[in-house]
């Protein structure tokens, strides 16, 4: 009996798997991209990576560089090359100012008194020196000054000449205790990206790094163990000597971007840009070695098969970029405004290679923000069922190792793990912030591991890696590209039927969350109400520019998806009945809702912006701060901490800028803009996103039309 169902399982899922990723790919090209699909090569290419300290602008990076390059000629890329971007501080990219090099040639620190121990040295742990920090020879006493970041834990020390212990935020101990009250440098156990596993493993060294901006100070990075060590000897009175020693010099240099294509039939069709980031300290192996490699192996397999003729050769060109984040990207499109304009979908892979039963990470397929629906993401997550779908037949015993794309194949070292992942919202923290912003406009398939327990550490080693997963998400990123790089008008007749069904599942979801609001107690009837039926009309509006983006991707015309916009709009108004009829029943009055901000004369004005693209924050540089000063800055109440405790949430403040940003575009009105983002993140007051605009309009990145 048991015997039977197993075979019977095993025809099922081996049909399933063959046809699953329908309508984008037919079984035969997908199977020959899956054994394609290698997880050994990126392994092998990430063991090498690893060894490389590789912050931007540094002899490393190159070293990185110089390595990806010569892959990408060997796995048959054409015009593969490396170009170099000036950076000096102030020269801009877009709207973003560049930032400097930093090169060391040695750096100790060592405890000298009572005890003689070697706390950090460059040449065999380089993270244990913070990045951009100056040279440096004192030796002299430890002061345990606490977090640091603050004012108050500098009274009634002395901490002149002295090296700092603390663990706030590194950047602003600089400030506080080198530049203000004149420490010679500080050691530091700072926690930065905490997660829900943060400080069980006291071994763990993190990384710092400094602003390269300020002139003066260094940092030594080391454990929690060995911080809180030297804290309770202090505590107990005992004077530690240090000496610190280190020789380094931050100054102009350049990032260096290496690129590569494989060109697609009809040059005048666009493109498809494949992104990661190459910095980060050593080893970075999943933070970003992995997506690095990853990008590269999809590109093999594109490569490969589409030059031997094994799968046509898309319209579109497949360009495939590595350089430093976020920095090498907006360098990158600032120095090249016609491949910009070429641009019509992006692919980014930042952390990917996670063994999730070591780094307890979830594999997630990003959407866009909803400024920029976009069709991009349904394809990701279609071939992400696909391949999930086939590691679970796997694991569960019912596949063979190809169906199953593992890569234990010849011996291989990867796990016959089961995909863990799902598709999230649009999430922040990358490059694919600059491919989503309005004034760049490229849709991002955001691929992402999150959490990392090991992220910015020295434990994010290769032995946290999966050769399996990498194989899965090379496969997973070839795919979607293929289809971003060949989908043509006369496929839309089986496209647009699948994109309206997925539209239809969101729609359903919105209603879900309209629903919660309008019986939201702690709302108001009227404005639980107005919000209700805002999220199910953005939703929908949403929808329509999901369907629309494919039309437009294949350049058929506009009125192609009217079958299936005028079922969304149905679907919408039924959804917007059974809501009146909720609200009516908890006794508000009237046909319709109105919005809170209808009285407010400053909801109607409309915003535009103006000079240069990106949006406003970037690695180092944030535009608002740099241009309006800290005072000024500060007075921003959607990024005080005051507006975020009036709007009960964290981190959010953030996501609501990058988006009110992004939903200007000339037409829309403050008011607008407001009930854009309040469906995205939830309701927020008008005078937070006028505030927030006035400030951009003060910067001069807007005008008031
Ligand atoms: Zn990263």
């Amino acid at each position: 009996m048991h015997n039977l169902r197993s075979i019977l399982l095993l025809i099922l899922l081996t049909t399933l798997g063959a046809f699953a990723q329908q309508p984008f790919l037919d079984a035969h090209q997908w199977t020959t991209l899956r054994d394609e699909s290698n997880g050994a090569a990126p392994y092998e290419n990430l063991r090498y990576l690893t060894t490389l300290h590789r912050v931007p602008a540094t002899a490393d990076f190159e070293q990185a560089a110089q390595f990806i390059l010569q892959r990408a000629r060997e796995y048959g890329l054409s015009d593969a090359h490396s170009e170099q971007f000036p950076i000096d501080g102030t020269k801009q990219y877009g709207l973003m100012r560049s930032y400097l090099g930093w090169t060391v040639e040695e750096a100790r620190l060592w405890e000298i008194k009572p005890q003689h121990l070697l706390l950090g040295d460059w040449k065999t742990d380089p993270i244990h020196l913070a990045d951009y920090s100056h040279s440096a020879d004192v030796e002299t006493e430890l002061v345990d000054i606490g977090n640091g970041a603050s004012e108050a834990d500098y009274s009634g020390k002395e901490v002149r000449g002295k090296i700092v212990l603390a663990d706030g935020v590194l950047a602003r101990v600089q400030e506080l205790a080198v530049r203000q009250h004149g420490a010679a440098g500080i050691v530091s156990d700072m926690p930065n990206q905490t997660t829900a596993w943060s400080g069980l493993d006291t071994t763990i060294v993190r990384w710092g790094h400094l602003d390269a901006r300020v002139p003066s100070g260094f940092a030594f990075m080391v454990s929690r163990g060995t911080a809180e060590a030297l804290r309770s000897r202090i505590r107990d009175g005992e004077h530690i000597l240090l000496n610190a020693h280190v020789k380094a010099t931050v100054g102009p240099s350049h990032w260096t971007v290496v690129s590569a294509t494989i060109p697609g039939a009809d040059s005048s069709s666009g493109e498809i840009i494949y992104s990661c980031h190459l910095d980060h300290e050593r080893p970075g192996a999943n933070d970003n070695g992995s997506g690095c490699v990853t990008i590269l192996e999809s590109a093999r397999v594109l490569a490969r098969l589409i030059n031997s003729g094994r799968l046509p050769r898309p319209v579109r060109t497949l360009r495939f970029i590595w350089g430093p984040e976020v920095e090498g990207t907006m360098a990158f499109l600032a120095t090249h405004p016609e491949i910009k304009q070429r641009l019509r979908a992006n692919i980014h892979m930042d952390m990917v290679g996670g063994d999730p039963f070591k780094n307890k990470s979830v594999f997630h397929v990003t959407s866009t923000p909803w400024s920029l629906p976009s069709f991009v993401t349904d394809v990701g997550a279609a071939f992400l069922d696909t391949i999930r779908t086939a590691a679970s037949g796997y694991a569960a015993g019912e596949l063979t190792v190809d169906s199953g794309i593992v890569e234990t194949r010849a011996g291989g070292n990867g796990t016959r793990n089961e995909l863990i992942a799902d598709v999230t919202p649009y999430s922040s923290g990358s490059d694919h912030d600059d491919f989503d912003s309005s004034t760049i406009a490229v849709p991002s398939l955001y691929l992402r591991d999150w959490p990392d327990i090991y992220i910015h550490t020295d434990h994010d080693t290769l032995e946290q890696i999966d050769a399996t997963k990498l194989r899965r998400i090379a496969l997973l990123g070839a795919a979607s590209g293929y289809v971003y790089a060949s989908v043509t008008v006369p496929q839309l007749p089986a496209l647009l039927p699948f994109f309206a069904a997925q539209a239809e599942a969101r729609m359903a979801q919105a209603f879900t969350g309209a629903q919660n609001l309008i019986e939201n107690p702690q709302l108001e009837v009227g404005i639980a109400w107005y919000e209700a039926h805002n999220l199910i009309d953005q939703t929908l509006q949403r929808e329509i520019g999901t369907l629309n983006s494919i039309v437009n991707f294949t350049g058929a015309p506009a009125s192609s998806d009217s079958a299936q916009v005028k079922f969304h709009a149905n679907q919408a108004s039924d959804f917007q009945s059974w809501i009146d009829a909720q609200a009516h029943a908890r006794g508000a009055n009237g046909k319709s809702p109105t919005a809170p901000w209808s009285d407010s004369k400053e909801a109607k004005r409309v915003p535009s912006r103006v000079g240069e693209f990106g949006p406003l924050t970037y690695q180092n540089d944030n535009v608002l701060l740099a241009r309006l000063g800290k005072e000024q800055y500060a007075k921003i109440k959607l990024i005080n901490s005051e507006a975020t405790q009036m709007l009960n949430v964290r981190d959010q403040s953030e996501l609501y800028a990058y988006e009110i940003v992004n939903f200007v575009n000339g037409k829309r009105s403050v008011g607008e803009i407001r009930d854009a983002v309040s469906a995205e993140y939830g309701p927020l007051p008008i005078g937070l996103v006028a505030d927030y605009l006035d400030a951009c309009v003060a910067a001069g990145v807007m005008e008031w039309k």
